[in-house]
């Protein structure tokens, strides 16, 4: 049976508890042994729910989907270079936190529970605003008062009860977690259902390589909910056998907001306090990511390595990108600007395989400014 653990204090509990975290603090993580059967999975429709003996829902019924995931893995140019970079901005709400949001919101059925609280710089919010309303679910999403546009009003069109809380992303958290005292918090930062589903991203790169796993992976850091479900993913494939290797995993975050690159690069245990600036990749500009030393950790044990980029950076791989066809949001580009980087000197042999998180079209003023911007 599968159950969940305090990473801090080892106490377990029932996957039936609806607890989102230790009564000690700490951070639960899933205790899951999936199966993998590659004939079964083949023969499936292309979603993400094709690895359903991976995702751990007791009961089929419960199974809130669109028909979500497989997304499409393609070739693009990063600074001359090529490189496959997998397409999930094209999910349901535009982001791939649904591959999270099923998983999270299927379980909330399951568990029986009306309703649901969240906090995010958006996408998150689109993704669980989505989910609640096809489960109906009533939720509300906590939001910085700065959050675009785009991205608010969809979460209202879905229907949830929009907060909107002035000052930075840490004082959103702050007051979500008020809330969370009663309520079911569907975080995707602290829930560990939510990174069971991101990690079918790992799955799909997987299947879609020919059964294997790539040398590296380039992946956005934040709160690491892509990172950490990545590591988990093929963590799992390798224990099952699957894969012969584990992949270098490249974490990214912006040089305004990088508290994870200098607790890597000064090999601390802790995650330390920055002084956080503006970066147009808001989307991963988080001072105190709730699993902060699981992702550094994660990056040290795949013999990985941070890149942190510049806005300069992150508006030139913007524009690489659309040049060529591809629409994707400014928090999605820091990490292809990443990818850039890191393949310059690599031998063409590596293969390494990078995302796209989030769709272009929740950014339009974004656009219209960096447009501006370079008319100038
Ligand atoms: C959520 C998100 C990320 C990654 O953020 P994490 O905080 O690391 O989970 C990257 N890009 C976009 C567009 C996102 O929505
Ligand atoms: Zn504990």
């Amino acid at each position: 049976m599968p159950y969940l653990v305090c990473s801090k204090c080892g106490d377990k509990y029932s996957v039936k508890d609806p607890v989102w975290k230790c009564f000690c603090g700490g951070l639960l993580d899933l205790e899951f042994t999936p199966v993998f059967d590659r004939q079964a999975i083949a023969a499936r429709p292309h979603s993400m729910w094709r690895y359903r003996e991976a995702l751990p829902l007791e009961d089929d019924r419960n199974i809130i989907t669109f028909g979500e995931g497989y997304t499409p893995l393609t070739t693009f140019k990063l600074g001359g270079r090529e490189i496959l970079i997998k397409q999930d901005q094209l999910f349901p709400s535009g982001s791939y936190k649904d591959r999270g949001a099923a998983v999270l919101i299927s379980k909330a059925k399951e568990l029986g529970i009306k309703e649901v609280v969240e906090d995010s710089s958006g996408n998150a919010g689109c993704a669980v605003a989505a989910w609640c309303a096809r489960a109906e679910i009533a939720c509300q999403i906590f939001c910085p008062a700065s959050t675009s546009p785009g991205k608010t009003a969809q979460i209202e069109m879905y229907g949830a009860q929009l907060v909107l809380v002035p000052g930075s992303r840490e004082d959103t958290s702050r007051a979500v977690l008020a809330a969370a005292e009663t309520h079911y918090y569907a975080s995707h930062a602290w829930n560990p259902f939510f990174f069971h589903g991101t990690k079918t991203w790992a799955y799909e790169v997987w299947e879609q390589l020919g059964w294997q796993a790539p040398d590296t992976v380039i992946l956005p850091a934040g709160n690491g909910t892509l990172l950490l479900g990545a590591y988990i993913g093929f963590k799992e494939l390798l224990a099952a056998g699957e894969t012969q290797k584990m992949p270098k995993i490249v974490a990214v975050q912006s040089e305004n907001s990088a508290p994870l690159a200098k607790a890597f690069r000064e090999d601390l245990d802790y995650v330390p306090a920055i002084d956080k600036k503006d970066t147009l990749a808001e989307g991963i500009a988080i001072a105190e990511p709730v699993r902060g030393m699981q992702i550094v950790q994660a990056v040290r044990e795949t013999g990985g390595d941070f890149l942190t980029v510049s806005d300069t950076e992150v508006e030139a791989s913007l524009v690489e990108l659309s040049r060529q066809g591809a629409y994707i949001e400014p928090t999605s580009a820091a990490t292809t600007a990443a990818a850039a980087r890191y393949l310059v000197n690599k031998p063409p042999s590596e293969l390494a395989v990078t995302v796209f998180t989030g769709h272009g079209l929740k950014s339009t003023e974004k656009m219209l400014k960096i447009l501006e911007h370079r008319r100038r």
